[in-house]
């Protein structure tokens, strides 16, 4: 028998668009479990997929934290669960038709188990049309909650469990930060923390500002004392996140920058501390300081390009020129010369000319990115990109694609090849699978290096000499006295 639905709000891109001037309010909440869910949890399983980016690891870890708190035990094998919940990505077509191929794929756990859940949340069901399609086509899954909604999963579960009805609740409003929720980390070596939620750049091929609302920053304070327990716990590396980490603190302050964060997280002495994701256009003069200043912050730079052609862009409504980027990494390099580059690029943009492409190639060849992330544009809906015409057949997309990987990883390869014979910091992360002799970790700058070596030094920080490069990786061995 079909559940009955009960719809306590729907998303609406239309008020996910809404961006107010008033400072954000922070919230302490109090999950308050109702007894009759604790008994349920006791001993029931429950699995989490996460999909995309590191704020959907974050919010996964939040969800982890309340189904432990309210006394479930995680479980590695979906089908073997009480509980499944997805936490989708919306920024791809494809990374969406992962999500409905596993949610297809669920109904055999509801086969063997009738009492089991099937929860979906994260930025995919922002989105109307998403959680129309689930509505009408997906009637195994039980509850849908959104980005904005994760704090209100007690309440959600607790009516999902008893009510016997499908329950969805998305807010699509601009939103607060919500203090108190309780978070698991699998990882315990590094660690990442949100300082801040939300975007209100709206580039016009990106969904995030509708489907994580308006940009809300944490306190300084509730972010120190969540570094300083990591500190405290042995951790060796901090990663600040957030959509813009470099518009920090204006939604709460004119006067807090995020330099001036960095700058108090530096100071905890965490081992390794890292940022992500840089918007260049917000990159100001005192982070460069900063970045300079401190050796626990890593000198490796996260810095989307998304295209070399200035015409591209701003329709793209990225707020700088192909001239200002190159003028920000040239300034970057002088100041920390080994510093490490990353980047996104978008092919593909609607209406992006061979002239165009040709700019962007010439980009990565002047930035000598030590890696990308490349993509072919891939149009969301509610958008303003999605509504541009589009004359530029998927093939010649696809050529201009095979060309940039070619380009990024000619780059990648000749600047891994700067490490050969030379002594770093590596910290170790783990072990190969097939040897467990065989450890990997990265350098200052995120270059992934594998070397032999015993198992007590995984969580180290250790000195390694590097003997071989490949274009993402490198080989070395400890180096002596490492
Ligand atoms: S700054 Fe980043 S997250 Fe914000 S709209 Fe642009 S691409 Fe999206």
């Amino acid at each position: 028998m079909k559940k009955q639905l009960i719809e306590h709000s729907l998303p609406s891109l239309k008020d996910a668009a809404k961006r107010s001037k008033e400072q954000t309010k922070i919230v302490v909440e109090d999950l308050k479990p109702s007894s009759r869910l604790l008994e349920y949890a006791k001993n029931k399983r429950y699995f989490v997929r996460t999909y995309g980016c590191q704020a959907n690891v974050v919010d996964s870890e939040m969800i982890e934290g309340i189904l432990q708190e309210l006394g479930f035990i995680p479980c590695d094998d979906p089908i073997k669960s009480d509980l499944v919940i997805l936490n989708t990505c919306a920024i791809r077509e494809n990374a969406e038709d992962k999500v409905f191929g596993e949610v297809g794929s669920l109904k055999r756990l509801k086969d063997q188990n009738k009492e089991a859940l099937i929860g979906l949340c994260g930025c995919m069901v922002q989105q109307t049309h998403i959680v129309e399609k689930v509505k009408q086509s997906y009637p195994q899954v039980d509850l849908i909650f959104g980005t904005h909604n994760i704090y209100r999963l007690p309440i959600l579960l607790d009516e999902a469990i008893f009510s016997e009805r499908r329950i969805i609740e998305i807010y699509s409003k601009e939103g607060e930060v919500i203090e108190g929720v309780p978070l698991v980390r699998e990882d315990k070596i590094k660690a990442f923390v949100n300082i801040m939620y939300g975007c209100d750049k709206f580039c016009t091929y990106c969904i995030v500002p509708y489907t994580r609302g308006k940009q809300r920053s944490r306190r300084v304070s509730d972010i120190l004392v969540e570094c300083q327990e990591l500190v405290r716990q042995g951790y060796q590396e901090i990663t600040l996140l957030g959509q813009n980490v470099n518009a920090y603190g204006k939604d709460l302050d004119e006067n807090l920058s995020f330099a001036s964060l960095l700058e108090a997280v530096a100071k905890t002495g965490i081992p390794r501390l890292r940022f992500t994701t840089s918007h260049p256009w917000d990159f100001t003069r005192e982070m460069f300081d900063v970045i300079a200043k401190y050796d626990n912050v890593m000198p490796c730079i996260h810095l989307p390009l998304q295209s070399g052609s200035d015409d591209v862009l701003r329709r793209m409504g990225r707020r700088y020129t192909s001239a200002e980027y190159k003028a920000l990494v040239d300034e970057l390099k002088k100041m920390i010369p080994d510093i490490a580059l990353t980047t996104d690029i978008i092919v593909g943009f609607p209406n992006e000319t061979d002239d165009d492409f040709e700019k962007t190639l010439e980009m990565v060849h002047y930035c000598h990115y030590d890696s990308a992330f490349t993509f072919i544009y891939s149009p969301r809906i509610g958008t303003p990109g999605a509504k541009m015409k589009d004359e530029t057949p998927f093939e010649v997309k696809k050529a201009r694609f095979e060309r940039l990987v070619k380009a990024v990883e000619e780059e990648a390869s000749k600047r891994a090849l700067r490490y050969v014979g030379n002594v770093y910091d590596v910290l170790v992360e783990g072990s190969s699978k097939k040897k467990d002799d065989i450890l990997s970790g990265y350098t200052e700058t995120l270059k992934l290096v594998n070397f032999k070596g015993s198992q007590d030094l995984i969580g180290k920080i250790v000195k390694v000499k590097i003997l071989e490069s490949h274009t993402f990786s490198l080989i070395g061995e400890v180096a002596e006295n490492g």
